[in-house]
């Protein structure tokens, strides 16, 4: 009997169901975890034995079926009814073979999409208590180490195959680890990239700042020489966007991996749980920015939006038609002697003056992003972080991913896109926000799947 990989049809990126093993709670009250929920990223387009696959696609020789026999009627309606029958082909000396290669959309949500009515959560429930009640532990099990022993012929035949001598021995016993970012709050004292999303939470400090309106003037300049040159730049608490860190990787001629692990904190943003960084300060009494210099900023041409912007803050909504609002804030901070000159300024020009354009393409789209994942509820699980920062935060080895998993192949991008995403890591930016978008969110932004 075989059966394939099974994806969510509105966000195919989502793998559903792959192969199924039995794993027996040690006290016997554990819930099967049927749902991979996860990220398709390639991995599980193998073949091998396994002890069920996914009713959705099943392929039978009519004689198997038939000594089997048929799905169980108590299990309706239909639901772990698969399963069961698994099971029963399973106790016949029969198994299942899962084809990864091959690949079916499926129409029903899993996850928290699948939620759509007590009476079908109740359903399954009920038949899952009753799949509990049709076979004992003891049958369980054994099918359990039957299942082992025949995926561990099949790896060893494999090894066999390619001429490998594996060492296989606890296979079973170890766990996979994915990227963690260590979770902490934080506030900073200047907005991320100089911009922040109205329905973040920096609301309630803007919301106590003066509010600077279109074409009002305000008093600024900042040079070398001024009595508090630098004073600005320790003992900050900033966090980096995806394009903050872009432009200072250029700047520094470093990879992204390089960047994170010298001048960067890594950390999980609030209720998202999204991975976020922030510009670690040196360890000195002053607690400095790694860049400062008795001259100057030393990445001043790429210093982060926020740094660029002070001392103005930008709050921007998005709505749906992707129309922006913006509201502009004066950060007035009493060590910052700038505001004693005499060059006057409003919003407008300041931001074309400090080059702000590229920053607002970017930032407003990371905003966007966050903001719509923020409305959904749901934390961004710990196995898809990893997958988030690679795309976000390390553009350049996610170029590499685009390559190895043949994303091209699996979203709609013309082909002058293509080469421009392969060729520039501001487009290669750009496609991953649309990517991660939806990945996490299905269809509704900018990325559309190959159907
Ligand atoms: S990046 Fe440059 S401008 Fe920003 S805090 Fe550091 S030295 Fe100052
Ligand atoms: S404190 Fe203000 S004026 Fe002084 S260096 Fe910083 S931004 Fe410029």
């Amino acid at each position: 009997m075989w059966g394939c990989k099974v994806v969510d049809h509105a966000n195919p990126f989502m793998i559903q169901h792959a192969d199924h093993h039995l794993e027996i709670p040690e006290q016997g009250n554990g819930d099967p975890a049927l749902f991979v929920q996860s990220l398709d990223a390639g991995l599980f387009d193998y073949l091998r034995p396994c002890d069920s696959v996914t009713g959705c696609c099943h392929l039978f020789r009519a004689k198997t079926l038939e000594k089997s026999g048929g799905f169980d009627i108590r299990l309706s309606p239909s639901q772990y009814d698969d399963l069961e029958h698994d099971f029963r082909l399973l106790k016949d000396g029969g198994y299942a073979v899962y084809q990864g290669h091959l690949q079916v959309l499926h129409r029903k949500r899993s996850g928290l999409a699948s939620h759509t009515s007590p009476q079908s959560e109740g359903n399954a429930l009920g038949n899952k208590f009753k799949l509990q009640a049709i076979h004992t532990n003891e049958e369980l099990m054994e099918l359990q180490l039957a299942g082992r022993k025949r995926l561990l012929d099949d790896i060893r035949a494999k090894s066999a195959h390619l001429g490998l001598m594996l060492d296989i021995s606890g296979a079973f016993d170890k766990r996979a680890h994915g990227f963690y970012f260590p979770g902490q709050n934080s506030t900073g004292a200047r907005l991320p990239g100089g911009t922040m999303h109205h329905d973040d939470e920096t609301r309630d400090f803007l919301s106590k700042l003066p509010e600077l309106k279109k074409g009002e003037k305000y008093r600024f300049k900042c040079y070398p020489g001024i009595s508090c040159f630098n004073e600005c730049c320790s003992d900050l608490n900033m966090v980096l966007t995806p394009y903050d860190l872009l432009r200072m990787r250029k700047n520094l001629g470093l990879s992204s991996t390089e960047v994170i692990k010298s001048f960067v904190d890594t950390f999980t943003a609030g209720e998202s749980n999204f991975p976020a960084l922030r510009l670690r300060m040196t360890d000195t009494p002053k607690k400095s920015c790694p860049f400062v210099r008795d001259s100057g900023c030393s990445i001043y041409p790429d210093r982060p939006g926020a740094c660029r912007m002070y001392p103005l803050g930008r709050a921007a909504k998005i709505d749906k038609d992707g129309n922006v609002e913006e509201q502009f804030f004066v950060l007035h901070e009493d060590h910052c002697k700038g505001f004693d000159e005499a060059a006057e300024w409003n919003s407008l020009n300041w931001m074309e003056d400090q080059g702000f354009d590229d920053y607002i393409r970017f930032n407003d789209k990371y905003m966007h992003l966050i903001s719509r994942w923020n409305e959904t509820g749901r934390k961004l699980p710990e196995k898809l972080m990893g997958i988030v920062a690679l795309a976000l935060f390390q553009v350049d080895d996610f170029q590499q991913f685009i390559k190895d998993m043949r994303l091209f192949e699996r979203v709609e991008v013309s082909e002058e896109r293509q080469k421009a995403i392969m060729e520039d890591e501001e487009e290669t930016l750009a496609f991953a926000l649309d990517w991660v978008e939806l990945l996490l969110l299905g269809q509704g932004g900018a990325l559309k799947p190959r159907m």
